[in-house]
């Protein structure tokens, strides 16, 4: 989830259910999680600024796509978007799990991550 939404999600909503079958809304939310993923590890790494780095920008571009071609898939997942963007978001001075780049450094130093209390 970014701050850089350009526009409100259309005005007119499909009817409920109408892109049930569309395969490439399964892709876009795959893609939308993956690319949101890696914008909050890079953020949380100080790699790109919060809300304004390509990989946020990648992320944002793909949400306002959801947002046009299915509005009622983007209404139904905004809050889910912002809360595990929220879990993602992490102080780098305590390495989690789900960080690649976590993991990549603590590999690259023989480190293990905790899962509760960071690198060992
Ligand atoms: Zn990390």
């Amino acid at each position: 989830m970014t701050q850089h939404m350009d526009s409100d999600p259309p005005a007119s909503r499909p009817a409920r259910g109408a892109h049930s079958a569309d395969p490439s809304l399964p892709l876009l939310l795959r893609l939308r999680r993956n690319v949101s993923a890696w914008a909050a590890e890079r953020a949380s790494h100080q790699i790109e600024t919060p809300y304004s780095g390509p990989a946020a920008q990648a992320a944002s571009d793909i949400e306002n796509l959801i947002g046009r071609l299915y509005p009622e898939v983007w209404h139904e997942q905004l809050g889910e978007w912002w809360e595990t963007e929220f879990r993602q978001s992490h102080n780098p001075r305590f390495p989690v799990e789900h960080c690649g780049i976590c993991r990549a450094i603590a590999a690259h130093a023989g480190l293990h991550i905790d899962r509760t209390q960071g690198a060992e």
